[in-house]
């Protein structure tokens, strides 16, 4: 039996948002190119399967590709700014199993103004809270960490963990898929201590999930002070994303869109087995943009699921007597940076940001 895959499917590339770290609404797709049911139906089986976009409720037929997904997908999760209520809930009503992950940047005033909508924060609060009253069990907040929204970090996980609801964290990244190159943290150290606290909040905590999210968030601080991936990238061996045009990719982090095949023009093994993605895996082999964000670290930490559970072990029990578990300057680079060792010029070269050196 083949092995099931992780997918990530970008419904669409329009946004009803305009957030200051993403163009992609200056670059949508139009509705008449996005990838249909039918194409969908080639996907292969999955054990999970993300659905994001641009804004993916935009697309009046996203119950019918929902549909179409749960056969052949365990888990689906759907990334939202949580702004069309009634189109969420109604959706919710049909797939009470789905998840819900809504993208909220901050208290009120910093989320609507990063997202640039108005009401964005109060909009995706009560689609939040509409879905909890309704019952729904996997729903949860995520929110894109950079200077301007740092110190909101445990505030809004407070009002997560209030709400029993799960707290999902990402940082600045360049690519083609945010149609962005200049995406970068300046206040390195201020936007790390944010960091740390909120990890010293998931260790105190009695949940085995909470304490591998705080190694997830710890990754974050690593890859901040532009320091090589934690764990290894696996994109395109057992993970890939589709995006609205059918094109089949390793994942949202390359610089220029790298494609393994069209999945309007063929069919799935075909595609899959074929020499174009393979010669897209080698690169990922080589790649060293040092991503991390949830989509590539969620399936290298159950692949590697030992280093992770070794730092847990470390932070949880044999920190036990620690009052603070987990201290940013176990991170060498953090020690170095701020012992003047390295500058931030050099960090920031070492970056993804472009207007900051790097070219490729
Ligand atoms: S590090 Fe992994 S996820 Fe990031 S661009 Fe490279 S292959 Fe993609």
């Amino acid at each position: 039996m083949a092995k099931k895959l992780n997918g990530t499917v970008i419904v669409t590339y329009r946004c009803n948002a305009r957030c200051n770290m993403c163009n992609r609404y200056k670059a949508p797709s139009k509705p008449e190119e996005e990838i249909t049911v039918e194409t969908i139906r080639k996907l292969p089986e999955m054990y999970f399967t993300n659905i994001t976009g641009g804004e993916p409720f935009i697309r009046e037929d996203l119950k019918d590709i929902v549909r179409e997904l749960y056969k052949k997908s365990d888990r689906i999760v759907i990334s939202t700014n949580g702004f069309f209520t009634d189109r969420i809930v109604d959706l919710c009503r049909e797939f009470p199993q789905v998840g819900i992950r809504i993208s909220i940047e901050g208290l009120e005033r910093t989320n609507n103004e990063i997202r640039g909508l108005d009401d964005g924060f109060n909009r995706g609060y009560t689609t939040l809270k509409t879905l909890v009253e309704m019952g729904m069990k996997d729903v949860g907040f995520g929110m894109t960490v950079q200077d301007k929204n740092a110190a909101d970090l445990v505030p809004l996980y407070e009002i997560s963990d209030k709400l029993n609801m799960e707290f999902a964290t990402a940082s600045l990244h360049n690519s083609f898929y945010f149609v962005e190159s200049n995406n970068i943290i300046r206040d390195r150290l201020m936007v790390a201590e944010n960091f740390e606290k909120l990890i010293n909040r998931l260790l105190e905590s009695n949940s085995p999930k909470k304490w591998f999210r705080a190694y997830f968030n710890h990754g974050l601080i690593n890859y901040i002070f532009s320091q090589k991936r934690l764990l290894p990238c696996d994109m395109s061996f057992d993970t890939f994303f589709i995006d609205p045009y059918g094109d089949v990719m390793p994942c949202n982090g390359t610089k220029e869109k790298e494609v393994m095949g069209n999945l309007k023009e063929r069919e799935w093994d075909e595609l899959w087995n074929s020499e174009k993605a393979e010669l897209v895996r080698k690169k990922v082999r080589c790649c060293d943009r040092n991503c991390w964000m949830i989509g590539s670290v969620s399936p290298a930490m159950h692949k590697y699921i030992w280093k992770p559970a070794f730092w847990v072990l470390k932070h949880k029990f044999l920190f036990f007597f620690k009052k603070k578990k987990y201290s940013m300057y176990e991170n060498r680079i953090v020690r170095d940076y701020l012992d003047g060792k390295v500058t931030k010029e050099e960090l920031d070269a070492c970056s993804t940001c472009e207007s900051c050196g790097r070219k490729n």
